[in-house]
Parts: structure tokens; sequence; C-alpha cells
């Protein structure tokens, strides 16, 4: 089974994992901007060939409904991506730089792919080359249509705050680190439901609160308005436990005290 088609080119971004299809720049816009970075050794494409030398995927079985999903050895930023399955068809939350014979197996014997939907442009990654092998559409938000570099049929822009979804899921738009910046909301996964929030929401270190920058390696913060709409659009959601972009940012119970403390006290830094 051919994987990719074209994996000598070199296409794709080894500091965020991006794919380009068309032209590719010298450097990469997603790194150049300022929420990211380009490394001191310089920018450097990598072809898909090289991205799988001695790579493959681990899953993690989190719950009887819920995996996770990481490149090992790690690749570009770390990213990891998550698999819900629910009766009416899986998803995958969030989206990784890599895709093996394996892994397409394993998911095809849980049903395949009903979608894919992506929090923000960090995880566009190989999203084209997932969506083809499992026949699915991606869901991302219009608001971060201009870091689309792999554009594909099968991309499927939502406008305005939410998006639903199949049995009782919605993408939620948040803005704030990117303008089209989401979370998912699924109300079947643990005791009170779970959002699932990329780096839209950022679980800190201590695991007590949670941070929202327009960047996190370059410690950009967003505006009061910012957190009062991500405020507005999260604190109505169910939900109990929370899955960040990071292993430690999985938050079993207390998630939602976690962050209403968090917003309270950032609109006490902003008195
Ligand atoms: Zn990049
Ligand atoms: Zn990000």
């Amino acid at each position: 089974m051919t994987i990719i088609a074209n994996n000598q080119d070199r296409n794709i971004c080894q500091t965020c994992g991006t794919r380009y299809a068309g032209n590719v720049p010298e450097i990469c816009t997603i790194c150049a901007d300022d929420r990211q970075y380009v490394l001191p050794t310089g920018q450097k494409w990598i072809s898909y060939d090289e991205v799988k030398t001695g790579r493959s995927i681990r899953f993690n079985h989190l719950l009887s409904n819920l995996y996770d999903l990481r490149i090992t050895p790690p690749f570009a930023i770390g990213q990891k991506a998550h698999l819900i399955c629910t009766p009416g068809g899986n998803l995958l939350w969030d989206c990784i730089p890599f895709i093996d014979e394996p892994t397409v197996a394993f998911i095809k014997s849980l049903g395949g792919l009903k979608g894919i939907a992506i929090s923000h442009p960090h995880y566009y990654s190989l999203m084209a080359v997932w969506a083809d092998i499992f026949d699915c559409p991606i869901y991302l938000h219009e608001g971060d249509k201009q870091w689309i570099m792999d554009e594909s049929p099968k991309i499927e822009l939502w406008q305005g705050q939410k998006k639903v979804l199949w049995d009782g899921m919605e993408i939620i738009h948040t803005a704030g680190h990117f303008p089209g910046s989401t979370v998912l909301h699924v109300p079947g996964i643990g005791i009170n439901g779970s959002l699932f929030v990329g780096d839209s929401l950022y679980v800190a270190v201590d695991r007590k609160f949670i941070s929202m920058m327009y960047s996190y390696p370059n410690a950009i913060p967003l505006p009061q308005k910012a957190i009062l709409q991500i405020s507005d659009r999260v604190s109505p959601l169910k939900f109990d436990a929370m899955y960040g972009a990071f292993e430690w940012q999985n938050i079993e119970n207390g998630a939602r005290e976690m962050f209403t403390r968090s917003v309270s006290r950032y609109l006490e830094i902003f008195k």
C-alpha cells in the first residue's frame, strides 16, 4: 500500500511538520509567523521518506472509546491526535505529520474515520493525506483559511461559533491563539463530558490552571477581550475532563473548576 505519493519531495517543514502541496517557500509560512519560530540552525525541509525512517505511531488506550496517537520517536512539535469512537462514527481530533500502514489497519479495524477536526494550523500537518486514506472530510474553521498549505477537496470550512457533528459532539470556535482556534466538546466521554483543546486552552504545568496565549513558545499574551470571548464560549459547556496538546495535559476530572479559576485569575490581572 502506498501511503503517500511523491514521498521524496522535500516539502515538509521539519520544525512544525506542515506539508506544502504547492510551491515550497524559502521559510515555512507557519514557522515565520510570530506564534512559532524558525530554529537558530535555520529552516529545514524534509521528505516524507525521511520522516518515516525509523518511526511508528504509538496508540494510548485512554478510555474504552478514546485513544491518543503520538509519533515515536517524536517529530516536529510533538503533536498528539485523539481518536474518539462514538456509535455514529470515529473522529480524529487534531492531526499528526505521519501515518503508517499499521495505523491505517488499526483505525480501519475500528470502523475507519467519519471525519477529522483540527483545532488550529499547528496541527494541519499531513491532514490531506489522512483524509484521502480514510475518505473523510476535514473540518476547519474559516478564520484560519490563510494557513492551509496543503489544499484538499476534503476540507470543509465552517463559519460561526459552533459546528455540530454527530452524537452530540460540537466544535466550538474560541479564537485567541489563532483567529480560527477551536475546542471540541464531547458529552459522551468522561463522567460529565470532555473538552479537547489542542492549545486553544493550555493546561499549565502545575495542572491547577489553564493558560490562554497568542503564542506559547514566544510568550505573547492575549488581550482581555480575547480571554472574555473564550470564557463566554467555553463556560456554557458541560465538562469535567480536558485533553490538551501533551500527555501531562490530560485532566480526568476537575477541569471545569480549573477553567473558571483561570479566567478569574486573568480578570484579576487585567484590573
Ligand atoms: Zn514550519
Ligand atoms: Zn499552537
